[in-house]
């Protein structure tokens, strides 16, 4: 077959593809502990399973108006609101399956041929392959290791936007490295932003998984509320991958624009999932902050753990993953790594930073001992 050239231009996802080796390891009987894919390892809380099901019971399993049901855009709007976000208004709104297809819908909507997209490195895997689907050419800023902080100072974002740009996507906190951007970080974006007229992807899909600090929304701030996209999903606060739900919120012509994408595409998200959803925004503060006090638990004993084999990890303050300095030839170590020793990690050059491995942890305490126990003893710490 003659394929598209914006499908033979990217590579599969890094990340899925990881996890779906480490899968076909355990299959053939090898005890894999799988650090790869980012996928909270608890259940969905029950209150929300509780109202799927009764959603279902209830019949509401036809199509649901594209946008989503007025219900859940008026939930995501509150939520909006409490993070200070009051310029949307649930025409603002469209409800996706997953944070995924809410970025999909909004590079096709925005990108040209030739568009420059700029991404601050290390990012996640699919905004590259995104961007060069919908034919965009990427300029990347490499953020400073050890911290993978935005500085203002080093100058590196205000050199690399400039009126050419179409879009820049910022991801706090941030998968891979766990960072969450300052306040003074974010308001370097929004002056950057403004001077140069560029409109901004802010993925907040971690935005309720931080330890001891806020992560702040960029459309928050002067001179980004009306070009900023927020875009958010379940997957991750609320432990619900499965169920494919998300969103974005941003100017009323782009909803306009991407819901043809959208209703040409998904037609709409899943009835009984978004009824769901609202429980979720509603009435899951409790299930959420226990989730994050685990991470957080968890963050803190691998540090240690890497700590007494001589091996200092940067510290992020939200997500739940870490960036594990290992040799240049980091693709070489994660092969490696999950042939030898059975423990699966992702490539940081998947994220555009070689010379790091990705570690999930949203995994059990007894297995993050046993990972880096296997990594040790097969010398690859
Ligand atoms: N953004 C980031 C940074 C992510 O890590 C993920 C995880 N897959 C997503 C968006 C999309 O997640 P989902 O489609 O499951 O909502
Ligand atoms: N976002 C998660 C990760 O980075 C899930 C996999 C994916 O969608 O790429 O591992």
């Amino acid at each position: 077959m003659d394929f598209a050239d914006r499908v033979t231009r990217v590579e599969p996802s890094a990340t899925l593809a990881i996890s779906n080796l480490a899968a076909e390891l355990e299959a053939d009987g090898v005890d894999v502990v799988d650090l790869s894919v980012g996928e909270p390892d608890f259940p969905t809380p029950e209150n929300i399973t509780a109202a799927g099901k009764a959603a279902m019971d209830a019949g509401h399993t036809g199509y649901t108006p594209s946008n989503g049901i007025p219900e859940l855009r008026e939930a995501i709007v509150d939520k909006l609101h409490g993070d200070g976000l009051d310029q949307y208004r649930t025409e603002n709104v469209i409800v996706t399956p997953g944070g995924k297809q809410a970025l999909y819908e909004i590079f096709q909507a925005l990108i040209d041929d030739g568009d420059e997209v700029v991404l601050l490195d290390p990012a996640w895997v699919s905004y590259e392959a995104m961007a060069k689907m919908a034919g965009g050419e990427l300029t990347r800023v490499d953020l400073a290791p050890f911290d993978f902080q935005l500085e203002p100072a080093t100058g590196y974002l205000k050199d690399a936007v400039s009126d050419e740009t179409e879009l820049l996507v910022v991801n706090s906190p941030c998968n891979p490295s766990g960072a969450v951007f300052s306040d003074v970080a974010m308001d370097h974006v929004a002056r950057i932003a403004g001077k140069h007229d560029v409109t901004v992807i802010s993925d907040e899909i971690y935005k309720e998984i931080t330890y001891g600090t806020d992560a702040p929304s960029l459309g928050t701030y002067e001179g980004l509320r009306d070009r900023t996209i927020t875009v958010n999903g379940f997957s991750k606060a609320y432990s619900m991958t499965g169920w494919r739900l998300g969103y974005f919120a941003g100017p009323a012509e782009l909803v306009d624009q991407a819901g043809k994408l959208h209703s040409h595409s998904v037609s709409c998200a899943t009835n009984f999932v978004q009824r769901a959803g609202v429980e979720a925004l509603r009435n899951t503060d409790e299930a959420v902050d226990e989730m994050v006090e685990a991470f957080r638990e968890r963050r803190d004993l691998l540090v240690d753990l890497f700590d007494d084999h001589g091996v200092d990890v940067p510290v992020g303050d939200g997500a739940f993953y870490m960036m594990l300095p290992v040799d240049d030839d980091d693709q070489a170590w994660c092969e490696g790594a999950i042939q030898d020793a059975h423990v699966a990690t992702v490539p940081g050059s998947a994220f555009g930073t070689p010379g790091y491995a990705r570690l999930s942890y949203a995994a059990s305490e007894s297995r993050l001992r046993e990972g880096v126990d296997r990594l040790a003893a097969d010398g690859y710490l």
